[in-house]
């Protein structure tokens, strides 16, 4: 088993096993046990040693649980997934580009997560791409494979290589997109088996990743050196979540914006919270992402400054700043 295999399997999956091991942290974990009943955690141990370090800092308020999930509002499937997907596991919303879900397991269970209500209801690895394949057969003008989840990066090498080797017989699929946090959780996932893996198929493929992280802490130095065996021979690119009292700062911006500049990573995308049930508590104003962005813009150049977005249900355009 690889080493990063190890860390998911020793990864906490609940609050009791938590406090077993960190035991100062039991008062204030066990105000959450209700929270944890209807939205369980998953959180390797690597990072649960940086939330025990800083029990209100950012990693903390991203990935431990808290009271704000148990409010009633917000949508089960804020960006209207469901209703644009044609097959199963694929969402066609753009002409030249689907989303393809071959997991819906995580490295980490991101409490503002925008498809956590459906993450916490199945817990899958699907191997047939059968109905994918015949749909993208049939649409030539998609040249781009989105992998999502989940996420893709906890499928093993060789099912991957199953995935990418299904897709190479389509002749115009070019582009392959990984959407990833496992760099920012468990860097040791970018591995030289890995690697291999995409070096099989770098003839015939254009491999883009795209990096989830949302502050600047969590780029420690192991981050940093998985981060950039990708961006030496890949596009590599970054997304964030704006999240209320995370990140929600033209400063917070800046700095993970230099850091992953530095890494050779183009900051892509900062997504608006949507709509989320169980997810209310990190939604900021329309007004505050604005001023974050119009600030952001004074200190940042237009080529390096990240793409603004809103989305929702009931669109199928974005909506940008
Ligand atoms: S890694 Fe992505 S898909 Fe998974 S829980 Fe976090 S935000 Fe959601």
């Amino acid at each position: 088993m690889s080493s990063w295999q190890v860390q998911l399997k020793n990864s906490y999956r609940s609050i009791a096993q938590v406090i077993t091991d960190y035991p100062h942290l039991s008062e204030r974990l066990n105000t959450l046990l209700d929270v944890e009943k209807k939205y369980p955690i998953f959180i390797p141990k690597r990072i649960m040693d940086k939330i025990s370090e800083d029990i209100d800092g950012n990693i903390s308020n991203q990935f431990l649980p808290q009271l704000g999930e148990l409010s009633p509002d917000g949508l089960y499937d804020p960006i209207g997934d469901i209703k644009n997907s044609p097959v199963n596991r694929l969402v066609h919303r753009y002409e030249n580009r689907v989303l393809f879900f071959p997991t819906s397991k995580c490295p980490i269970n991101c409490r503002y997560c925008f498809r956590k209500n459906e993450i916490s209801s199945i817990d899958q690895i699907f191997s047939k791409d059968d109905e994918a394949i015949e749909y993208l057969k049939t649409h030539p003008l998609i040249n781009e494979i989105i992998f999502s989840g989940g996420d893709p990066l906890i499928l093993t090498d060789d099912q991957l290589d199953k995935h990418l080797e299904s897709f190479s017989g389509i002749d115009h699929i070019k582009q392959i997109r990984f959407h990833t946090r496992f760099p920012t959780i468990i860097p040791d996932r970018i591995d030289t088996d890995f690697l291999s893996i995409l070096s099989k198929y770098k003839g015939r493929f254009e491999f883009i990743f795209v990096i989830h992280t949302n502050c600047v802490q969590e780029l420690d130095e192991e981050v940093k050196l998985s981060l950039t065996k990708l961006s030496c021979d890949y596009t590599t690119l970054s997304q964030s979540v704006i999240l209320k009292d995370i990140n929600d700062s033209s400063e917070s911006f800046y700095q993970l914006s230099q850091a992953l500049l530095d890494l050779n990573i183009r900051p892509y995308y900062a997504h608006f919270p949507d709509d989320v049930l169980g997810a209310q508590h990190f939604k900021i104003t329309k007004d505050k992402a604005h001023q974050v962005h119009s600030e952001l813009r004074q200190r940042i150049s237009g080529h390096s400054l990240p793409v603004f977005i809103f989305e929702n249900s009931s669109n199928t355009s974005k909506e940008y700043v």
